[in-house]
């Protein structure tokens, strides 16, 4: 009994909500290029473990570049990127391949394999990239696809799937190698209205789990409740970071005001 005392307290020591909040993300001067076109100009930010981050802002101001160079979809011009105090623009190989499992992202094209069945779509990685069995990887997604509420749809092919539900697989997805952060480019803006509603409370359920999330959205009613920060970007510049509901009441730069005027 003394032991499982002694293990208790441990436990609560290490465990992620009591541990001393660290630092998950970290841009430091991060410039990209692509050819003579600055996209993303010497930003800095830093994202704290478990922390939920709303990026906004106009068509082209960088967003998805920003989100995809955390996991290496794209590559830095200038400056460094630090996932958990590490910096990652020289990683390669086994290392590189290491990062993204470590960070799920999840696209607002879904972008599933049309041959291939939701359990069959959520297990692919744990076979291939991480040599689970067949049989293994498969119970893994079945488990992941009841999270998202799918489980009476693992053997469905995405065509036989709604949007929303097809997002959701791709959710699903994007957890199957536990990441401890994810990122989600405009997860519902390729969605009929009436399938934003279950996306969004998957993702909110997420929120609460404790992973670290960045989430590129026009849904401003994601960025309101459940975010824990606001980034409002444009012309590759973060021009404003808030507490949500300070950034919706009074927001300070000019062009974050012209932005609300336009989007609520
Ligand atoms: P957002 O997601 O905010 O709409 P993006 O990050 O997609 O913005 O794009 C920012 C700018 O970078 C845009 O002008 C876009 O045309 C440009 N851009 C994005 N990806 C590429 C690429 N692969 N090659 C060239 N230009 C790109
Ligand atoms: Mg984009």
């Amino acid at each position: 009994q003394n032991e499982s005392l002694s293990t208790a307290a441990k436990s609560a020591v290490f465990s992620p909500s009591s541990a001393t909040p660290s630092v998950a993300v970290e841009f430091r001067q991060v410039s990209k290029s692509f050819g003579q076109h600055a996209v993303i100009r010497q930003v800095d930010l830093s994202i704290m473990t478990g922390e939920v981050v709303a990026v906004c802002g106009p068509s082209g101001s960088g967003k998805s570049t920003l989100i995809r160079l955390i996991n290496r979809l794209e590559t830095v011009s200038d400056g460094e990127i630090l996932i958990d105090q590490q910096p990652t623009s020289a990683l390669k190989g086994a290392a590189l391949r290491q990062l993204r499992t470590h960070i799920g992202f999840v696209f607002q094209q879904f972008n599933l394999y049309a041959h291939l069945t939701a359990q069959d779509n959520v297990s692919l990685a744990l076979i291939k990239v991480h040599g689970w069995k067949k049989k293994d990887a498969r119970q893994k997604a079945q488990i992941l696809l009841e999270r998202v509420g799918l489980g009476d749809k693992v053997l469905h092919y995405p065509e036989q799937l709604s949007g929303g539900q097809q997002q959701r697989v791709a959710i699903a997805r994007a957890l199957v190698t536990d990441p401890s952060i994810i990122l989600f480019d405009e997860p519902t803006s390729a969605l009929d209205p009436e399938m934003i509603g279950e996306v969004l409370l998957v993702m909110q359920e997420l929120a609460k789990s404790g992973i670290t999330m960045i989430v590129v959205t026009h849904e401003m009613s994601f960025a309101r409740e459940i975010a824990d920060r606001v980034v409002f970007m444009d012309g590759g510049q973060i021009l404003e970071q808030a507490e949500p509901e300070v950034f919706f009441t009074h927001p300070s730069h000019p062009r974050a005001q012209r932005f609300l005027q336009k989007v609520l």
